[in-house]
C-alpha cells in the first residue's frame, strides 16, 4: 500500500466517522467521506450515499476511484439506532437498523473488496459496539445488527487473508457523538457507573485506535475486535 492511501469513510459528515476522516487526513491520507444531506465538512472530498442502496454505493465508489484512486483503507462506520422494546418494535424499526447497520456494511465491503484483491491488499474496519457482545434493552434490533458486525468480519478476514487484505472490527463503548446524546439522562448516567474507568470514550480516541488499525504497525492483524469501551465489555 501507498503511504498516503485512498481511504472511504461511511458517514463521515459527522461523529465517529468525521474524527475517523480527520485524523486520517492528518496522517497524510487522500480521504473520501459519505454523506448524505448536508454538505461534506470542509477540507474533505466527501460523495453522496445512502448505505441502504446498492446503487448509490457503486456510484459513491467510483466517484472516489476517479478522484483518489482505489479504496485502499474502507471504515464501514455509518449505523443507526431506533430504541424500543422488542415487544413493541415494529418489524419496519428492526429491518431499517439491520439493513442500514449490517447489510449496510456488506454493501460498501463488497464493492470494496474486488479492486483491493487486485491491488494486492487492503484495510477494512467495521464499526461494531459494546452492544454486539452484551446485548442493551430497547437495543435489539442495534444489538443484533452490532453483533452480526462480528461474525460478517471474522468471515471476511477468513475469505480476505489470502489475499494481504485485513479485516477487524472496533466495539466503542459509550462514546459522546449525536447517537449517544439521544440516550435519556437517568440512563446515561447508569451507564457510566457501569463503565469501569468511570466515564465516556471521545471520538479522538475511537479514531486513534482506527488509524492503528488502518496503518503500517497493524499488519499481522485481522479478525479481531478491539474495544474502546472504558472496560466496560472486558470479558466478552
Ligand atoms: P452519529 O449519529 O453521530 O453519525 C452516524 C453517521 O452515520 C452519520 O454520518 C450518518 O449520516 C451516517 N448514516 C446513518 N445512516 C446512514 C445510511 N443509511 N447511509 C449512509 N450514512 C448513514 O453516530 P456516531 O458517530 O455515534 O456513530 C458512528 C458509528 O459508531 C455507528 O455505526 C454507531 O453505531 C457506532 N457506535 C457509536 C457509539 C456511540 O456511543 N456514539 C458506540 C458504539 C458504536 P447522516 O448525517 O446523513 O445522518
Amino acid at each position: 500500500m501507498a503511504v498516503s492511501r485512498s481511504v472511504l469513510i461511511t458517514g463521515g459528515n459527522r461523529g465517529i466517522g468525521l474524527a475517523v476522516a480527520r485524523a486520517m487526513a492528518a496522517a497524510g491520507d487522500r480521504v473520501a467521506i459519505t454523506h448524505r444531506s448536508d454538505a461534506p465538512p470542509p477540507g474533505l472530498f466527501g460523495v453522496r450515499c445512502d448505505v441502504t442502496d446498492a446503487g448509490q454505493v457503486d456510484r459513491a465508489f467510483t466517484e472516489v476511484e476517479a478522484e483518489h484512486g482505489p479504496v485502499e483503507v474502507l471504515v464501514a462506520n455509518a449505523g443507526i439506532a431506533a430504541d424500543r422494546l422488542v415487544a413493541v418494535m415494529s418489524e419496519a424499526e428492526f429491518a431499517t437498523v439491520l439493513d442500514t447497520n449490517l447489510t449496510g456494511a456488506f454493501r460498501v465491503a463488497r464493492r470494496a473488496v474486488p479492486p483491493m484483491v487486485e491491488n494486492r491488499g487492503g484495510r477494512i474496519i467495521l464499526v461494531s459496539s459494546v452492544s454486539g457482545m452484551l446485548g442493551a434493552t430497547g437495543q435489539a434490533n442495534y444489538s443484533a445488527s452490532k453483533a452480526g458486525l462480528i461474525g460478517f468480519g471474522r468471515s471476511l478476514a477468513r475469505e480476505l487473508a489470502p489475499r494481504n487484505i485485513t479485516v477487524n472490527v472496533v466495539t466503542p463503548g459509550l462514546i459522546d457523538t449525536d447517537m449517544s446524546a439521544a440516550i435519556p439522562e437517568a440512563r446515561r448516567a447508569a451507564m457510566v457507573r457501569a463503565i469501569p474507568l468511570g466515564r465516556t470514550g471521545t471520538v479522538e480516541e475511537v479514531a486513534r485506535a482506527v488509524l492503528f488499525v488502518a496503518g503500517p504497525d497493524a499488519g499481522c492483524l485481522t479478525g479481531a475486535v478491539i474495544p474502546i469501551d472504558g472496560g466496560l465489555g472486558m470479558g466478552h
